[in-house]
């Protein structure tokens, strides 16, 4: 996988065999979550799954920012008023009802998506403690000091500070901007691990330093860190992440600890519309209901969104969208009818298998699913022409493919597997029955369609309805 702390290509080596332990920065729920940054959720799934595909197993870590991310967060000196506060206030209602209704917005997103739940999902606000103890940590150790406004990490204490993840030193970076730097600050960069409180902030905790609240970095350093150690696998996040917010965690985590972090870092490139980059602060964002409300199937954005690389971004189109969904109807179409051809029995695949084989390499290449989708589109391939001996060897194979694809494709095939031509007969030849009061053959043609074509009828106010494998019908 490309490593974002080395910019090179390297073989994964787990710490513990055969697991990976992996912490993915997690949304400010301040507002819905647009599809930029479900797009980079899908790519933490491909890396989980892909995982699991080969056998390992996982855990999975990711946060919920309610608390402490200001709204402008693009430099050392994060300003403007706290994310979450600003929305509570517009809609005037409190801080923790805005962050549990973007949570739950977020969490059917995700669903609809085929998006695994991670196994533990924290949130900032019910980690406070642990954020001070490792701020505390930090100014015992003299990495931090504490100042008229807050606490501040002193990048001074840390060489390469701001240099691992991004080339160039943030200073280069950063020249030409015009930076007014807080006069409480010992060094330019040094950034806020506490704040204290302004008698407005609606959301504050007591602390050693008074009444604030915690910064943005140190909520992921302490979350992580408490559930999966002090150096651990992988850590992942969008692009906007490598500066600042993951250099202040590398830096304030591995002064802590004097040990390494995160073994392996990973960015995943932005989502642009109209090649502009989709931002939540910004507006003009478009959200999973508003592809939706369109007549998409959400699988047909995570359709889209497996063809690109998730190191080159997704430039959205309406068009590109539907030409996926296109993609995947033919997809499901195929993928119905072999299943129906072959009575549902697939054959699983075998190690050696050239499609398997070509997939597996492909995943394994920094998570290639551009080039996984086109092994998937040969099993397609053989699945729509091939004997059904073929057939059932294709289908086993994409259902393999789909534990990393996520496409739903056991459940597609499921559903678009007609009724076979003598099941709807008898289904017929039942209604009529019962028109005609012969409950003795009704109740015969149940038990038929049961055993021979495993469905279920059943007799409600407004007729007959049947069910097979969760489809159902009148
Ligand atoms: P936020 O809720 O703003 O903290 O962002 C949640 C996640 O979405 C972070 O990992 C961001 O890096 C990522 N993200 C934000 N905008 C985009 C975008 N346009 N494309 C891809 N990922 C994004
Ligand atoms: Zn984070």
């Amino acid at each position: 996988m490309y490593d974002s702390a080395k910019r090179s290509l390297r073989e994964f080596e787990p710490i513990r065999p055969g697991q990976l332990w992996t912490y993915n920065c997690g949304p400010t729920v301040y507002d819905y979550q647009h599809i930029g940054n479900l797009y980079s959720y899908l790519a933490a799934d491909v890396v989980r799954r892909t995982f699991e595909y080969f056998g390992f197993s996982t855990k999975h870590v990711m946060n919920i920012t309610d608390a402490g991310h200001l709204v402008d967060d693009s430099n050392a000196d994060a300003r403007g008023e706290d994310k979450i506060a600003l929305s509570a206030r517009r809609e005037n209602v409190d801080p923790l009802v805005i962050a549990e209704r973007y949570t739950q917005q977020f969490f059917e997103d995700r669903k609809k998506l085929n998006i695994l739940e991670p196994h533990i999902v924290p949130k900032a606000t019910e980690h406070i403690p642990a954020m001070i103890a490792l701020i505390e940590r930090l100014i015992a150790k003299g990495h931090a000091y504490v100042a008229a406004d807050g606490v501040y990490f002193d990048t001074s204490t840390f060489p390469g500070y701001g240099t691992r993840l991004n080339p160039e030193p943030p200073d280069t970076r950063q020249a030409g901007a015009r930076v007014e730097v807080n006069p409480n600050k010992r060094n330019t960069f040094d950034f806020a691990l506490w704040r204290k409180a302004k008698p407005e902030d609606l959301q504050q905790w007591d602390s050693p330093w008074g009444r604030g609240n915690p910064g943005w970095h140190i909520e992921c350093s302490a979350m992580s860190m408490k559930y999966l150690g002090e150096t651990f696998d992988l850590h992942s996040g969008g692009e906007d992440h490598l500066f600042p917010h993951h250099e202040c965690e590398i830096a304030q985590s591995e002064a802590a600890t004097g040990k390494p972090f995160a073994h392996y870092w990973m960015h995943t490139h932005f989502l642009k519309l109209d090649s502009a980059k989709m931002s939540k602060s910004t507006g003009g964002f478009m959200r999973l209901s508003d592809i939706e409300a369109k007549g998409f199937d959400p699988l047909a954005f995570r359709l889209l969104s497996l063809g690109t690389s998730y190191r080159k971004g997704l430039d959205f189109t309406w068009e590109s969208l539907e030409a996926a969904q296109n993609r995947l109807n033919k997809w499901r179409g195929v993928i119905g009818d072999a299943y129906q051809a072959t009575g549902g029995r697939a054959t699983a695949p075998r190690d050696e298998d050239e499609i398997r084989v070509a997939f597996a390499a492909a995943i394994a290449d920094d998570f290639n699913t551009a080039a996984a989708l086109a092994q998937a589109e040969a099993a397609i391939g053989h699945a729509a022409t091939g004997d059904d001996e073929t057939k059932r060897r294709a289908l086993g194979l994409l259902f393999d493919m789909d534990r990393v694809l996520g496409l739903s494709i056991k459940e597609s095939a499921r559903k678009a597997a007609a009724l076979p031509e003598e099941a709807k007969r008898l289904l017929a030849e039942r209604e009529d029955a019962r028109k005609n009061q012969d409950f003795k053959r009704s109740d015969e043609l149940r038990d038929d369609l049961w055993k021979r074509f495993g469905i279920r009828v059943k007799d409600t106010k407004d007729g007959q309805r049947w069910e097979r494998d969760g489809r159902k019908g009148a």
